[in-house]
């Protein structure tokens, strides 16, 4: 399977054509779909890769951040043009591996076909835009653009594909050399990334694929003086941790989220619907990006309309493992406990449940989502980020309140609003405190380019640009005034999509 090129168009914009119509529910795909959903259950697919990747000596830990720092100088060395070519190949390596990275991010982490495949599409664009991005920051003109010399990139199990691509891509791309070390939860599917990378031509040593189980040694690893950049995605406890291991450590990380969906008497009820439906519980709620809670402003709350449609859309759901192709809500990536069987389980004061949460079998994964009416501003579910198919309904009288609402929890990652009424979305576009906002749409499923990702308050650490976005790259690096220095060390900047990266510049 061939993946299409980027193209530029006149304007200078890039398109990325990689989607295949690939609806495993379409008949044309139905052989595609049945291929890889026989093979999840015994899937072998990144065995061997991930068993040679374990590390449990502290010494051969040191030796490898070593090895790797002066394989990075000469991938540092490269003009950024080599760099991109072999980026762009990776993006066509890991079109030609979508059914195997769909097979594995499934049997590890329970990812739909439909959620696996979309994973792919933006895995490719972050190659394609990233290696792109690295001739325009080489590009610049009147500064220079220092690489860190080891980044370690320490991304998450919930988007097993997308985020450890982009993440070491990117990396990749500004020209450091990379520890990638997946989490635990999906290191096969971590072990054909890496796989697809090094096809592509990035070098072994360049790209390192390691796991190290104990904490120690993940401590060691993060604070070696050697490394100069750690890029994490997960949780804000873990950013706190190793901002305690090393305070001054250069850290970039997107953590948690706490995110709802304001619907206003003026929505398109239809389309809030299945947009709130969505946004809880694609991937069975586990995104940082999810939308939890749904702020019905005035009439909304007292809609019948309203709420039939949403307890029909929840219970037409399939539930099911993926190796049911048309299996829409998966299993948890592992079995429900501690906070988020609190949430599935039990409801605070005032609440009731629209849709009870049942769980399905034996395994504690898989469970059908739940929708719980009556959250009270304050509560513990409207604060606390629960990370499954839990869906909180929260009523209020006016625009403003949903707002204060949607704005007092100490993240600020995405947020949506369903109105059509124009004055209403500039009100809140004025006030809404989310690092990705959406206007009739759902809140999940950022798109490379044209929505860059990124958040706000406890929802990031460090300074930086957002993953897919035209600053990104500047942030991973230094920047140095050119040789000779104009005479107001100005930046001049050639690249139209780094317009932006002025800002950047003077913040590193
Ligand atoms: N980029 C993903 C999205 O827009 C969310 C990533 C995350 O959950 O960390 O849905």
């Amino acid at each position: 399977e061939q993946i299409a090129a980027p193209v530029r168009t006149a304007s200078g914009e890039w398109t990325f054509d990689n989607t295949p119509d690939s609806d495993p529910a379409l008949p044309a795909n139905q052989e595609w779909a049945r291929r890889i959903t026989s093979r999840i259950a015994t899937s072998s697919l990144g065995r061997e890769t991930a068993a040679a990747s374990r590390i449990s000596d502290g010494e051969r830990l040191d030796d490898l951040v070593t090895q790797t720092a002066k394989a990075g100088d000469a991938w540092a060395a490269k003009p950024a043009r080599e760099r991109a070519e072999i980026l762009h190949r990776a993006g066509v390596e890991l079109g030609k591996r979508r059914g195997d990275l769909m097979e594995i991010a499934a049997h590890e982490c329970g990812k739909t076909l439909d959620q696996g495949d979309v994973e792919v599409s933006e895995a490719i664009d972050f190659c394609h835009y990233y290696a792109e991005q690295a001739k325009d920051i080489e590009a610049v003109e009147g500064a220079t653009f220092v690489p860190s010399r080891v980044s370690v990139a320490t991304p998450p199990w919930n988007f097993p594909i997308a985020i450890p691509c982009g993440t070491c891509v990117s990396l990749l791309a500004s020209g450091s050399a990379v520890i990638f070390k997946p989490a635990a939860a999906s290191a096969r599917v971590g072990a054909v990334l890496a796989e697809c990378l090094w096809a592509a031509g990035v070098p072994k040593e360049v790209l390192r694929y390691i796991q190290v189980g104990e904490r120690e040694l993940g401590q060691r690893l993060m604070t070696h003086p050697e490394v100069d950049r750690v890029v994490l995605t997960g949780g804000i406890d873990t950013a706190k941790l190793f901002r305690s291991w090393k305070p001054d450590m250069r850290l970039l990380a997107e953590t948690s989220g706490k995110n709802s969906i304001i619907v206003t008497p003026s929505a398109d009820l239809d389309l809030a619907v299945k947009d709130v439906v969505n946004s809880a519980f694609g991937h069975a709620g586990q995104k940082c990006s999810a939308s939890s809670l749904a702020i019905l402003v005035g009439s909304v709350g007292y809609s019948k309309r309203f709420h039939t449609q949403l307890v029909d859309a929840v219970k037409s759901l399939v539930i099911d493992y993926p190796t049911n192709p048309l299996a829409e809500i998966g299993p948890l990536t592992t079995p429900a406990s501690g906070k988020l069987l609190r949430g599935l389980t039990t409801l605070g004061s005032g609440e009731r449940w629209t849709i009870k949460p049942r769980q399905l079998d034996t395994t504690g994964r898989l469970w059908s989502p739940g929708v719980r009416a009556g959250v009270k501003p304050g509560s513990e579910y409207h604060m606390v980020e629960y990370f499954g198919p839990i869906l909180g309904i929260m009523r209020c009288d006016t625009l403003e309140e949903a707002i204060e609402w949607q704005n007092a929890t100490d993240y600020g990652l995405t947020a949506g609003l369903h109105s059509l009424d124009a004055d209403e979305i500039n009100y809140w576009l004025e006030r809404v405190e989310a690092g990705n906002v959406y206007i009739n749409r759902g809140i999940t499923g950022a798109i490379v380019r044209r929505q860059p990702f990124g958040g706000w308050k406890r929802s990031a650490v460090g300074a930086g640009g957002k993953a897919g976005g035209p600053n990104y790259l500047a942030g991973l690096g230094e920047w140095q005034p050119a040789e000779p220095s104009r005479p107001n060390g100005e930046v001049v900047l050639r690249s139209r999509i780094l317009l932006d990266a002025r800002k950047v510049a003077e913040r590193f």
